[in-house]
């Protein structure tokens, strides 16, 4: 178990034995010995070891090993294997947690996923993906109005979402796996919100729809349109943009982009699917789009980005109702007793005037 661990924490840090070994002054063949179980490192050693990883000691010692199930990367996806090792190392690492304040607290208030009931068996036409995306809409009581979290929209339906801090990297794109066999779905935690609505709400097609389109719909476009329809449905794209256009304000994008939390370019998606502008008028903007260097960050103000704040909160909750001790709720959310202190406290900001 240590021995695993340590070397899956070694590959993550991206360092070879030798050069992990002459971090804390043991040779290649003394760090191997540890992965291969042929040893076990003292105490002094450990925390060496531990601190050379820059993981937590408790991290060796971890009872359940939690392994990624059918891991599917975003397509586009051309990240180097140390990086995505390194991600996927990050993200064990919250999934662990997760699961550990799972087992000590259990809210009631989310199910297991499930899709839903009334989803057609089979998909044949990109107009009954739009009928999909609002089917879902329904079942899950979201109306037609714009969805303020969409975090706390999948979580609610059993998908758990993470969100990782190694994202520096442009080309992570995203990622979904099953975990103990729940859905599990990570984006970048600093991405533009837009950006994450838009990979969370594609996954979440792929678990819609997965199993369920005809072969001449490719399944990751059919899990785009999906998204978009999710995000900005039929009824409220016609309500705000009407049926057909000739010609649309960049205005109106920002401010629909703003409301509805999909890209301008996305919108436009939206405007040409539903047959509201032709194909020549969204090819003319989406070249407009390229020039001004708009692909990559788009004109007007950012879609804020997602918070996941349920484990936050389900930590506070454990701790609150005495489930819990301080130092497991400072363990849990990565912080030492003193920031865990810190983090308790609302500030009374009139207080502060006096
Ligand atoms: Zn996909």
């Amino acid at each position: 178990m240590l021995g695993t661990r340590l070397q899956r924490a070694r590959k993550a840090a991206g360092l070879s034995l030798r050069a992990l070994g002459e971090r804390i002054g043991l040779s290649h063949t003394a760090i191997q010995k540890y992965e291969d179980g042929n040893n076990v490192p003292d105490s002094a050693t450990l925390l060496r070891l531990a601190r050379a990883l820059n993981v937590r000691t408790e991290y060796f010692f971890l009872q359940e090993e939690v392994t990624l199930e059918t891991v599917e990367y975003r397509k586009r996806s051309t990240l180097p294997k140390k990086r995505l090792q390194a991600i996927t190392h990050e993200l064990l690492d919250l999934i662990e947690r997760r699961l550990e304040l799972e087992s000590l607290f259990a809210p009631a208030c989310t199910r297991a996923f499930e899709p839903i009931e009334g989803l057609p068996d089979r998909i044949t036409r990109w107009d009954e993906i739009e009928t999909a995306a609002e089917s879902v809409r329904g079942a899950w009581q979201l109306g037609l109005d714009a969805i303020p979290s969409l975090v706390d929209v999948l979580e609610a339906w059993g998908i758990r979402v993470f969100m990782v801090d190694g994202d520096a990297d442009q080309k992570f794109d995203g990622l979904a796996a099953h975990v103990q066999g729940k859905p599990v779905v990570v984006v970048g935690r600093h991405w533009p919100g837009d950006r994450q609505r838009f990979t969370l709400a594609h996954e979440l097609g792929h678990l819609m729809l997965g199993g369920r389109l005809a072969e001449e719909l490719d399944e990751e476009r059919a899990c785009n349109r999906f998204a978009g329809a999710f995000l900005f449905p039929r009824p409220a794209v016609f309500f705000t943009l009407g049926t057909h256009r000739t010609s649309i304000e960049m205005k109106e994008l920002s401010l629909l982009k703003s409301e509805f939390g999909l890209s301008m370019a996305g919108i436009l998606y939206r405007a040409l699917d539903l047959g509201i502008i032709s194909e020549a008028y969204r090819t003319r903007y989406a070249r407009l789009f390229s020039m001004k260097g708009w692909r990559r960050v788009e004109p007007g103000p950012a879609y804020p980005s997602e918070e996941a704040q349920l484990f936050q909160h389900w930590v506070l909750r454990a701790l609150a109702e005495d489930c819990i001790g301080e130092s497991k709720a400072a363990e849990l959310l990565s912080m030492s007793l003193l920031q865990l202190k810190e983090f308790r406290i609302v500030k009374d900001e009139h207080a502060a005037l006096d």
